[in-house]
């Protein structure tokens, strides 16, 4: 046990915030020069450096190689070609930056750089930042769950890496996206890193560029698919229940639709599984549209929603909205789906496409002539609310926010496609062409713009507001299952989180800066849910579900060790 191994722990290090106590009792004289800092000043000095590089995969790099639990030769050799040195893994410290300057680093540890790590930096995640599941370990998954360093495991995020953001197949390239996805549940949930399992399946990739290219780390062949894909599925889902227990939630992050509604339907009866991008998205959107109201005015079911893109966000937000409307008008679910509407790529979904649609865009299927583009339907349903889930960036014309803005006073525009090469528009478009009236908000952030000397501050819709709360709900009260039911409640947790002072900015989700405190609201709710309807298995019931949640969040200070 020798101090030059604490200091390579990074669950451990402190770098120079070691005490000069610590430092005699941990053999760490002469291994740091003699200054002692504060994790408060090392921060400091970390952010500026951060700040320092001007392209966003270099800030990017730069947190990782402070996270990393393992080191990892690769990274530094990715470091020396950007020209920094490498800096000593610090878990704490990452994570207290995050914390501290959580809209600063979103948008690097998270949408859009993310996307951009995953695309191109595929292989800095070669080293353990979490598990690879190849068809290779079929029969073996779970030896390979047994591997994990760590054995007490609460929330795994899974990816098959086939729709990466709105970037298609990345394949396992897409590891990117569940280690980013656990870094919020820790930062932003409070959930302890080591309860953390980012997990990638791998059953090869259809993207023929990484497939050609001679330095790919995955499976270097085309997508399992049929029963060979569900078995391994299955032998990892039973793995997962048999290493960890019932109570471990498993995320289901960026898979393709038609394997996400089929991986949800299938195991949301035996598992406590979430699918992030139907269920989160679904009530982070519905959050959004709630808070909007107060400034369009109007009830839900007074509104008329149309979506571009019928997938699983799409048809995902669609549902929960029809959910919470028949639930205010108590009118079954089928009269309030008619409010709303969604186009694919192949136009306006009506009843006379009906047989040749997947079985998740039937219930849309409503009485109406063919409509092809997005712009006729925005004219012919005169819609109040526009959703953007396809996928395809600048979709959202000038000519299609002109008819949303000449039909409504204040049309509320969702362009939720991710990264921000994708949004449907740009904030810029979204408050010009609707000459300031829209309400907007969007999937990847967007700075703050000026219009005829007004500024406009948008609002990011992005499912980081709940999933991370939402695990933690699921985690203190020991839930076994997820039901709508705390997917509305979490929703209306955070609309609630929206102050006087927000609406009038326009912004219709609160500042990520208090997130801490939403996370620990929408879990107290969901965990509040979860008690009511029987699914908890932490018993007795806290009195006060916010304070529970609250004394239950991970904090990054660091520990005095003797
Ligand atoms: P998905 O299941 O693949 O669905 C995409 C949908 O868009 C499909 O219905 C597809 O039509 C449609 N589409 C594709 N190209 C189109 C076009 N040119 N015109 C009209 N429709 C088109 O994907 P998803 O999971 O819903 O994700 C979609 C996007 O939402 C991604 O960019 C993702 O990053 C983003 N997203 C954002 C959040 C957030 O929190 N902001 C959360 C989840 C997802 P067909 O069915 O006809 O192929
Ligand atoms: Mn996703």
């Amino acid at each position: 046990a020798s101090g030059y191994s604490l200091l390579r722990d990074p669950q451990y290090n402190k770098g120079l915030a070691f005490t000069e106590k610590e430092r005699d009792a941990h053999y760490l004289r002469g291994l740091l020069p003699p200054t002692v800092s504060t994790q408060q000043l090392q921060g400091k000095k970390l952010m500026n450096s951060i700040r320092q590089y001007e392209v966003p995969l270099q800030k990017y790099v730069a947190m990782m190689d402070l996270q990393a639990r393992i080191s990892t030769h690769y990274i530094i050799k990715i470091a020396r070609c950007f020209g920094f040195a490498t800096q000593e893994r610090n878990e704490r410290l990452f994570y207290k930056l995050l914390i501290d300057n959580v809209e600063e680093l979103l948008p690097v540890v998270y949408t859009p750089t993310v996307g951009e790590a995953c695309q191109k930096y595929g292989s800095i995640f070669r080293r353990p930042q979490g598990l690879y599941i190849s068809l290779k370990e079929k029969g073996k998954i779970l030896e390979v769950l047994k591997n994990w360093p760590e054995r007490s495991i609460q929330v795994i995020v899974v990816t098959d890496g086939e729709r990466i953001l709105g970037l298609g197949d990345l394949g396992c390239q897409g590891m990117g996206i569940p280690v980013g996805k656990l870094a919020l549940y820790t930062a932003l949930g409070g959930v302890r890193p080591s309860a953390c399992l980012p997990i990638t399946i791998d059953v090869g990739t259809n993207n023929e560029q990484l497939l050609n290219d001679e330095f790919y780390i995955g499976l270097r062949q085309r997508r399992a698919t049929g029963q060979e894909y569900y078995e391994l599925l299955h032998e990892f889902m039973t793995a997962v229940k048999q290493n960890y227990g019932e109570k471990v939630l498993v995320q289901f992050e960026d898979f393709a639709n038609r394997n996400a509604f089929e991986l949800l339907a299938k195991y949301g009866t035996t598992h406590l599984v979430f699918n992030d991008d139907i269920q989160g998205t679904a009530s982070v959107v519905l959050a959004g549209v709630v808070a909007a109201l107060k400034l369009t005015g109007g009830t839900l079911a007074e509104h008329t929603f149309l979506f571009l893109g019928a997938g699983e966000a799409g048809t995902g937000i669609a549902e929960l909205i029809a959910l919470e409307m028949s639930k205010q008008t108590k009118t079954p679910i089928e009269e309030s789906r008619k409010k709303i509407w969604l186009v694919d790529s192949k136009g306006l979904i009506v009843s006379s496409r009906k047989n040749s649609l997947q079985h998740f865009k039937k219930p849309w299927a409503h009485e109406h002539e063919t409509v092809s583009s997005l712009l006729e339907a925005v004219k012919v349903i005169k819609p109040t609310v526009l959703i953007g889930s396809s996928g395809v960036g600048r979709t959202f014309t000038k000519e299609v926010i002109e008819a949303m803005a000449s039909n409504n006073d204040k049309p509320l525009i969702m362009a939720l496609s991710n990264p921000t090469s994708q949004s449907e528009c740009t904030a810029e478009e979204a408050y010009q062409w609707s000459e300031g009236r829209a309400i907007f908000a969007s999937g990847s952030p967007f700075d703050p713009i000026e219009y005829k000397g007004k500024v406009y501050a948008s609002g990011q819709a992005n499912n980081a507001y709940i999933f991370p709360g939402f695990g933690l709900g699921l985690v203190i009260s020991g839930a076994i299952r997820v039901h709508d039911d705390m997917l509305l409640a979490a929703s209306e947790a955070l609309a609630k989180q929206v102050s006087e002072e927000n609406y009038k900015k326009g912004l219709i989700y609160p500042p990520f800066s208090n997130i801490r405190k939403i996370s620990a609201n929408i879990a107290a709710s969901v965990a509040a849910k979860a008690y009511e309807l029987g699914l908890a298995t932490r018993l007795p019931r806290p009195q006060n579900l916010v304070k529970n949640a609250e004394s239950c969040m991970y904090t990054p200070v660091y520990r005095n060790y003797r």
